[in-house]
C-alpha cells in the first residue's frame, strides 16, 4: 500500500492544493494522501497565520467526501515548532511497516528545504513527489526543473542523478526524489487572504464550504 504526506499551512487551502493532491494520488497510485496541517510553522510569518484549530477545520471542511484524503492533527498534538521531520518519523513508526511512503510537496517548498531540520536525513527516510507550481512572473516551468537539478546536487547530494525516463532523481543510498508536472493552477493563501482583505470574491479558488467558513468566522478580513 502506498500513501502520501502533504503538509502546508493551509491558510487556507484551496483548490491549488486539492487538484494537485488528486493528481498526485492517480499518478502514483497512492491509497491514502495525508493532509497535514502545521501548527506552528517555523517558516511562515506567524502574524499572518490564523489558528491550526481554523485551518484544521478548513481542512477537513475542504476534503470532505473524498475518503482517500486524511486529516491530521498530529503537528497541533506536537509542542513547539512543527517540523516535517518529527512528523515524518511519526507516521513511519505508526503505520504498518509494508506501508511505502511518500513526502508530497510542490517545488517551491523543495527549494527551500535546505532550511529544514535535520533535511538531509528526510532522503535517507523516505522518497519524495515534487509537483510543479506556477512561477510568480510567468517564467517556464522547466526553469524550475534546471534550477532543482542544481538544488540537489549542490544542497543534497552530487550522486543524485536524473533519469529522464523515469522523471526521477536517482541516488544510491538515498531515496529517489520524483519531479511531477500537475495542472498549473496559479492559486496561493497569500493570493486568497489578499481578495478577502480588499472584500474581492474567492469563489472558485476555494470550496464553497471553505469559503463559508471564512466569512462565517471573520478570518483574514
Ligand atoms: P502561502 O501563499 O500562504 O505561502 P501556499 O498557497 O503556498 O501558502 P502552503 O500551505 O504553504 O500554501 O503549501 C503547502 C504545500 O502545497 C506546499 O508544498 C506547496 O508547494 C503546495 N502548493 C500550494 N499551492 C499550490 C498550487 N497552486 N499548486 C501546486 N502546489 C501547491
Amino acid at each position: 500500500m502506498q500513501i502520501g504526506l502533504f503538509g502546508g499551512t493551509f491558510n487556507p487551502i484551496h483548490y491549488g492544493h486539492l487538484r494537485a493532491a488528486k493528481e498526485v494520488c492517480q499518478g502514483f497510485d497512492l491509497e491514502q494522501l495525508y493532509f497535514i496541517p502545521s501548527a506552528l510553522p517555523p517558516h511562515k510569518n506567524n502574524q499572518e497565520v490564523v489558528s491550526v484549530v481554523d485551518r484544521l477545520e478548513m481542512t477537513r471542511l475542504a476534503i470532505t467526501g473524498n475518503p482517500e484524503f486524511i486529516l491530521s492533527d498530529v503537528e497541533l498534538k506536537r509542542p513547539g515548532l512543527s517540523y516535517t521531520i518529527d512528523t515524518v518519523k511519526h507516521f513511519k513508526k505508526s503505520l504498518n511497516t509494508k506501508v511505502d511512503l511518500f513526502l508530497v510537496m510542490g517545488v517551491d517548498a523543495f527549494m527551500e528545504i535546505d532550511t529544514w531540520k535535520s533535511f538531509k536525513q528526510l532522503f535517507q527516510i523516505l522518497p519524495m513527489i515534487i509537483m510543479t507550481r506556477p512561477l510568480p512572473d510567468g517564467r517556464p516551468h522547466s526553469l524550475e526543473w534546471e534550477n532543482m537539478t542544481a538544488f540537489i546536487q549542490e544542497k543534497i547530494s552530487r550522486s543524485y542523478q536524473f533519469s529522464v525516463k523515469d522523471g526521477c532523481y536517482y541516488h544510491n543510498r538515498h531515496h529517489p526524489v520524483y519531479r511531477y508536472n500537475i495542472s498549473m493552477l496559479e492559486i496561493s493563501g497569500t493570493k486568497i487572504r489578499k481578495q478577502v482583505q480588499q472584500g474581492q470574491s474567492i469563489r472558485f479558488l476555494v470550496p464553497e464550504s471553505v469559503e463559508n467558513y471564512i466569512y462565517e468566522r471573520g478570518i483574514y478580513a
